[in-house]
């Protein structure tokens, strides 16, 4: 029921997971920058109050006219909420801690699950892939991302947790499924995360491997210090110009990613 059988390029990918800490912010920003150094034109839309993404790029976090909140509650056209990253095909549609209060500004809306298909809709046509960084939890706004989006990526941390997370985000996908939108899919399920001298990580690896099957990415992001150094520099991992074996990870998720559609290592543009 998770996945679809066809192939079918998906354009909008929500990376979510109920859980926080799991790597989310850290797979929307490399997955898109990494597309984006590959020649895919990218917009990365931050969905979280906290802006991890506005912030992973050394934007200020200052958009409340430009942001995902301005263009949700129909303060500006969201065409106007897109900022250049300053690299080359990629773009931000940031966040701000006023999107908390959109919860509540759209539970009047007609179609407020909607709002977010809705205004994607113009921009679709201007990039290959829209990527969307969604909060832990689950309200309106993630809502919304989720049925923007055509396919999810789960990122899953190597630990004893994460697999409580796993069932909570089917669950989520299942009755959206069901109810709302029959068509969403799991692009995979990504683990995050994985500690090589930690023994719980790798049999986490194993039994998801084991349990999962192919819905579970061959890709694995290691546990990786570059990560921590990332947030410092204001550069994501994968566009560094220091070599580190979380930024050849997450280069090798998105081959995995971009041969799964035929798409190869062919740059385009
Ligand atoms: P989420 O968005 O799910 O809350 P984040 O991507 O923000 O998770 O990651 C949580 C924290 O873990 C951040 O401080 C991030 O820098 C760090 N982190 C994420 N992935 C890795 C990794 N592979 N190795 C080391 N640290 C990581
Ligand atoms: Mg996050």
């Amino acid at each position: 029921v998770l996945r679809k059988t066809f192939v079918m390029l998906p354009k909008v990918i929500a990376i979510s997971n109920q859980k926080g800490g799991v790597g989310k912010t850290t797979t929307a920003v490399n997955f898109s920058a990494g597309l984006s150094a590959r020649g895919y034109k990218v917009l990365l839309i931050d969905t979280d109050h906290q802006a991890s993404c506005t912030v992973a790029f050394g934007l200020k976090r200052e958009f409340d006219n430009r942001s995902i909140y301005a263009a949700l509650v129909g303060l500006s056209p969201i065409q106007d909420c897109i900022i250049p990253t300053g690299y080359r095909n990629l773009d931000l549609i940031p966040s701000t801690p006023h999107l908390v209060g959109a919860e509540i500004e759209m539970v009047n809306f007609i179609d407020r699950e909607y709002k977010l298909t809705e205004k994607l809709e113009p921009i679709k046509p201007l990039y290959d892939f829209i990527i969307i960084d969604c909060p832990p939890s689950l309200g309106i706004v993630p809502v919304n991302s989720l049925l923007a989006a055509d396919s999810i990526i789960i990122p899953l941390q190597c630990e004893f947790f994460g697999i409580e997370g796993l069932e909570l985000i089917l669950g989520t996908l299942k009755i959206i499924q069901k109810r709302l939108k029959p068509s969403l899919y799991v692009e995979g399920i990504l683990l995050t995360l994985h500690d090589a001298y930690n023994r719980v990580s790798t049999q986490i690896l194993e039994l998801m491997r084991e349990n999962f099957g192919d819905l579970v990415f061959d890709t694995y992001i290691p546990r990786d210090p570059a990560f921590i150094d990332a947030t410092a520099v204001q550069v994501p991992v994968i566009l560094s110009k220091s070599p580190s074996k979380g930024a050849d990870a997450y280069d090798r998720l998105i081959l995995e990613f971009l041969e799964k559609y035929n798409l190869g290592k062919r740059k385009f543009n």
